[in-house]
């Protein structure tokens, strides 16, 4: 991957389903929240968190990626499941209350009487490019952005469809 890139509009997404390719747990730090964080310390421990003078990390290996992260044949699956933060969950989606990244028109999204204005990280593979479906819209958005608002949904059309815990992590 190259360096950062201005976040798209959604309206040029068709649709998103993730695949599991890993770029995204490899490729960026993954912020916590302070109650996120210590529900790993509980369960994992300290050393698979880290943090810097003003925010708390999820540990990355040498090679750079999520100390959550493993491989399943070829595809990279997530350790932690339903532990995994926020920042996680919403990735590739930037849910602002703002046109933050200009595009206004494109990037509003009208939920339940907020007004939002939606971006999608390019380099995510999961994204197919196009005219936005009934489903992307109606299904998919609304999941992320009711995680973004911190209501707690379960999800359904915001991650990927393949499931397996490592034994190492459970
Ligand atoms: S969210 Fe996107 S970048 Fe991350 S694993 Fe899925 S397809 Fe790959
Ligand atoms: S917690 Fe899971 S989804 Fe988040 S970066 Fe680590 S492996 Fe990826």
């Amino acid at each position: 991957m190259t360096g950062p890139v201005r976040p798209v509009p959604w309206r040029y997404v068709a649709s998103w389903s993730c695949t599991a390719c890993g770029l995204c747990c490899r490729a960026y730090s993954v912020v916590l929240n302070y109650p996120e964080w210590l529900n790993i310390v509980k369960q994992f421990g300290v050393e698979y968190t880290s943090c810097d003078l003003s925010r708390l990390y999820l540990k990355r290996k040498t090679d750079g990626s999520c100390v959550f992260l493993y491989r399943f044949g070829n595809r990279w699956l997530c350790g932690l499941q339903n532990m995994k933060p926020r920042a996680c969950k919403l990735w590739p989606f930037k849910i602002y209350s703002k046109p933050r990244f200009g595009r206004a028109h494109e990037a509003f999204y009208q939920y339940a009487g907020s007004k939002l204005f939606v971006y999608v990280d390019p380099n995510c593979s999961g994204i197919m490019w196009g005219i936005p479906t009934k489903r992307f819209v109606h299904e998919v958005l609304p999941e992320f952005i009711a995680i973004s608002l911190g209501k707690h949904v379960s999800q359904r059309f915001s991650t990927g469809r393949l499931k397996v815990y490592p034994s190492v992590l459970v």
